[in-house]
């Protein structure tokens, strides 16, 4: 399987400062790794004879390290650097003093990286990694950086390409060019009607469905269907052939514009876009409305029972059958703003947003209205009277958490999995409605603040071997 790319041809490239900043984090981040190597062997003596230097991947559970040296080599430490690469504006290198076990003719240094409580990486992701070693005299050395690729090899995968995506599935031969076809319909979308394109390589993972998507990953809602990781530039789906057409298409639609609005709205600043925006966005990127979006906004335009705008700044009520109207609502505003103030007016919007501006001053700066201001000049647009009771308070969401954290950050929420999916697999309770829309949550990958207690792992399972 080809490595995860994290950057793409400069002619992809839309030239504003953000994608040029975003570039430029990226490269920062992938080079950091190697100049923290190139710096610190300048002042190294050569690494002893290696015997043994692996990283066992054991997807998506844990990482297995282990080296090993000739015993007289007189190394009395070692620490464990390691990292996987993805978009951050930070370093995020993780070090691990290991513990070393002595055998008759060599010294072993092993850890396991169990990603139980940090959550795992996608398929495709790339983990690299080095040892310092630390002798008798105190001299330092270091040895060769590498790079190993996190596959889910429980399925025999094809792969189909395009410009800037990779497709990867495993069952039903029509399923891969269809929705290979159905991510490029949904790029045309976002390009033509938003003038927002893809900038940088993306891979999609279709599973055969969406037990096996879950399966590989450690953190994820039971009822996802579809999950798309704006740090890793991938997108996992579980599609079952018979959904393929109708679900499938729209869902790769609906996530891959998740990743391109991410990836056009992203700075090392941070920032954030509101749920109605990001979700309206996606529902616009699916293309033509389906008939139970344009049922739901013509009953609730009937009944005059849409939520406050603001409301919907924030978490939507999970991804059942009450959040199917802010989803239909987020798709009306979004309709609204592009077909009356263009596709100029909503990147001003996205890019301002991605400074970190608050949501009322960006929408104010770009359209001359706050939050209430686009929900009153929406509802005249759809013939409602003014709304008459008052929003309920924002709840502090993970859509308010600055993008640039070193823990993980909020994903774009989940989809949940067709509602026609059959249960040829161990499959848990689902979600009843077939919204092909998103839900909430979020899940926290990577963390790297959790050295203590990987320590504590590490030393306790040496301990076991010892006794
Ligand atoms: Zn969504």
């Amino acid at each position: 399987m080809p490595s995860k790319q994290i950057s793409s041809p400069l002619s992809a490239v839309t030239s504003t400062w953000l994608s040029t900043s975003l570039r430029l984090c990226v490269w920062m981040v992938s080079i950091i790794f190697s100049l923290a190597v190139a710096q610190t062997a300048v002042a190294q003596e050569p690494s002893p004879a290696i015997i043994q230097n692996e990283a066992t991947i054991n997807f998506p559970e844990s990482v297995d390290f282990v080296l090993e040296w000739p015993a007289d080599a007189n190394i009395t430490s070692a620490v464990l650097h390691y990292d996987v690469d993805k978009v951050s504006c930070l370093e995020a290198a993780a070090q691990v003093p290991v513990d070393l076990v002595t055998n008759t003719d060599s010294i072993v240094a092993e850890w396991t990286w169990v990603m139980g409580r940090s959550g795992n990486p996608p398929p495709g992701s790339e983990l690299n990694w080095y040892w310092t070693l630390t002798d008798i005299d105190g001299n330092v050395t270091q040895t060769v950086p590498q790079s190993k690729t996190f596959t889910d090899d429980r399925f025999s995968w094809q792969t189909i390409s395009t410009e800037g995506i990779d497709l990867y599935w495993y069952r039903g031969e029509e399923v891969g060019p269809l929705l290979l076809e159905a991510a490029v319909a949904g790029l045309d979308t976002l390009e033509n009607d938003m003038g927002i394109q893809l900038q940088d390589d993306v891979d999609i993972y279709i599973y055969g469905s969406a037990a096996d998507m879950r399966d590989a990953l450690l953190f994820v809602q039971e009822w996802a269907g579809g999950v798309a990781f704006d740090e890793y530039n991938t997108i996992l789906m579980g599609v079952q052939p018979s959904s393929a057409e109708g679900w499938g298409r729209s869902t790769m639609r609906h996530e891959l514009a998740h990743l391109v609005v991410g990836q056009y709205g992203w700075s090392c600043v941070g920032g954030s876009r509101p749920t109605w925006l990001n979700e309206g966005l996606a529902m616009y990127a699916e293309g033509e409305p389906d008939t139970e979006t344009i049922t739901s906004i013509q009953l609730a335009t009937q009944n005059n029972s849409f939520e406050p705008l603001r409301s919907l700044n924030g978490s939507f009520s999970s991804h059942g059958p009450e959040a199917g109207i802010a989803y239909a609502q987020s798709y009306s505003v979004v309709d609204f703003l592009l077909r009356e103030y263009g596709q100029e007016s909503m990147q001003s919007l996205l890019l301002t947003l991605a400074e970190g501006t608050k949501y009322d001053d960006a929408l104010l700066q770009v359209y001359g209205m706050d939050v209430d201001g686009v929900e009153a000049a929406w509802r005249i647009a759809l013939g409602l009277p003014p709304r008459t009771f008052p929003p309920t308070p924002t709840p502090i969401v993970a859509a308010n958490v600055p993008t640039a954290i070193p823990l993980g950050k909020p994903e774009n929420v989940p989809t949940p999995p067709s509602a026609n999916e059959l249960p040829d697999v161990e499959e848990r309770p689902l979600s009843p409605q077939n919204t092909g829309i998103c839900g909430l949550g979020m899940i926290p990958l990577l963390g790297i603040g959790l050295v203590a207690s990987w320590q504590g792992r590490s030393r306790k399972k040496l301990r076991d071997r010892k006794s």
